[in-house]
């Protein structure tokens, strides 16, 4: 089959792989014995000036498994660092991921294309499940309108990849504002290069936040753009319940979009102590912990970019605290408005009012996407639905009698609180009967998810918690 006429050749640029060298190792996608496409983003395509129906045939699908790269392209494997649950691990990158090169402005990005010099004892491949997981809940948090790296198609690589069982073999492709991460810094301040540190911000300020090159201390501006992006970045992840699971410090973007998804999922009941990853014994990344977790690694980047704040290190950390001390006020006024617009209220808001429904929530752990939905009905008069997902009725009844002496906006409510999450059980199901051979769930179940605010008469499913049992995810996958 040949190319579609509608598509014209695809440049890719290479501005990372030529402004930071050492970051960045030329490399190869593996073969994809039979490669199958699972799931495409045709909007999203489009949008990237992408053919999708190009991208469907032989030379389309070489193209998003890096099997068939562009002419003038010039893939790489990025190297980073990271904190990875608090330990430091000085040597990680793109273990089984390549940056295929920039599409305009966005990285174009693979998952699954093989080893590199950055595996350690990996395999450098990933399979089918994983993989649409990523597809099905980026595509929902894009949805829901938080920053997020985005999945233009998954395709299976015909490859069977050993995992407690043999499992397909897939490779994700994915868009970002860019790749560079927290750890991308910490990698490069541990070189004591300061010429390659002030190259990166650079490259950071020049992608993420041009306005910062003309500041008085631009490393600072920079650090202040992060921090302000992640305050809210968080913020909204804890409005909508999720629950990201491994923000390690190579899993924070500088550009404050969401990145990585692996052991993420959403609350069903709402409880701050709320841990899905297997991995995450201490509850490091448990639900109520992710305002501090980001904090935390804000400090960390902090550190990174100390040599680029002062060359005198007692003048620097002042500079550098200051600045981080303003993440956790801005978390708070950006958590405080978002709840504020799932209440229906404005900004006169008695605060007391967001404070104790909190506490009602935590005491109670109602299911906390049906909650807040059921809330505009309440303001519609029939306070009954949520009334039934909590257990201290008297508690309820008298927050929300002055909720509604404030004059809620029910059609404002229905317009920030989503019907339809990425539910575990759902999600679930929907990728055993793909890794199975059976994609229609998972169409279906991405289809509902991306006009996550319109209620479907028939999908009762999608909008239902799962059974109470703990749900677990796991790493690595
Ligand atoms: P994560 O925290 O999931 O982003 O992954 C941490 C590190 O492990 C990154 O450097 C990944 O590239 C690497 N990694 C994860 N899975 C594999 C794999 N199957 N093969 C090689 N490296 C991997
Ligand atoms: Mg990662």
């Amino acid at each position: 089959m040949g190319v579609s006429s509608t598509q014209t050749a695809v440049r890719l640029g290479h501005r990372f792989a030529d402004a930071l060298p050492e970051l960045a190792v030329p490399w190869q996608a593996d073969e994809a014995p039979a490669p199958r496409l699972l799931a495409l983003d045709d909007e999203l395509a489009t949008s990237l000036g992408l053919d999708p129906a190009w991208l469907r045939t032989p030379s389309g699908l070489g193209f998003l498994t890096g099997t068939a790269v562009p002419d003038g392209a010039r893939p790489v494997a990025q190297g980073y660092a990271g904190h990875q649950f608090g330990g430091y691990s000085p040597r990680l990158g793109d273990g089984r991921a390549l940056l295929l090169g920039e599409l305009g402005e966005v990285d174009l990005h693979l998952k699954g294309s093989g080893r590199t010099p950055w595996s350690r004892g990996g395999d450098g491949l990933a399979v089918v499940g994983p993989m649409l997981r990523e597809f099905v809940v980026s595509t929902a948090m894009h949805a829901l309108g938080i920053p997020t790296t985005r999945s233009l198609a998954v395709v299976g690589t015909g490859r069977t990849v050993q995992r407690e069982t043999g499992q397909p073999g897939a490779v994700l492709a994915r868009t970002a504002a860019s790749h560079l991460r927290v750890g991308s810094f910490q990698l490069v301040r541990a070189t004591d290069d300061t010429a390659l540190l002030r190259r990166l911000l650079d490259h950071a300020i020049a992608r993420h936040a041009p306005a910062a090159a003309d500041a008085e201390v631009p490393a600072l501006a920079l650090y202040e753009h992060v921090v302000a992006a992640q305050a809210q970045l968080v913020a909204q992840w804890m409005l909508v319940g999720f629950v990201h699971g491994v923000m390690n410090t190579d899993n924070m973007a500088i550009s404050g979009e969401t990145i990585d998804y692996g052991p993420c999922a959403f609350l069903d009941a709402h409880d701050a102590d709320t841990v899905f990853s297997s991995i995450d014994s201490g509850g490091r990344y448990r639900y109520g912990n992710q305002p501090l977790a980001a904090q935390w690694n804000l400090a960390r980047f902090a550190e990174a970019l100390l040599p680029l704040v002062h060359d005198d290190v007692d003048t620097a950390i002042p500079q550098a605290v200051a600045v981080l001390e303003t993440f956790l006020p801005r978390y708070e006024a950006a958590w405080t408005a978002g709840m504020r617009a799932k209440l229906g209220l404005g900004a006169d808001t008695e605060p007391a009012l967001v404070t104790d429904l909190q506490a009602l929530l935590q005491a109670n752990h109602p299911d906390h996407t049906g909650f807040f939905r059921a809330l505009g009905r309440a303001a519609r008069g029939d306070a009954e639905p949520a009334r039934q997902l909590v257990l201290d009725l008297a508690g309820f009844d008298a927050w929300a009698g002055r909720w509604l002496a404030a004059g809620p906006d029910a059609d404002a409510m229905d317009r920030v609180n989503p019907v339809y999450v990425p539910r575990n059980h759902v999600v679930e199901d929907a990728l055993a009967a793909a890794t199975a051979g059976d994609l229609a769930p998972v169409h279906e179940l991405v289809e509902v998810l991306r006009s996550p605010y319109v209620e479907r008469p028939g999908r009762e499913r999608y909008s239902t918690p799962g059974p109470a049992a703990a749900y677990v995810t796991y790493c690595g996958t």
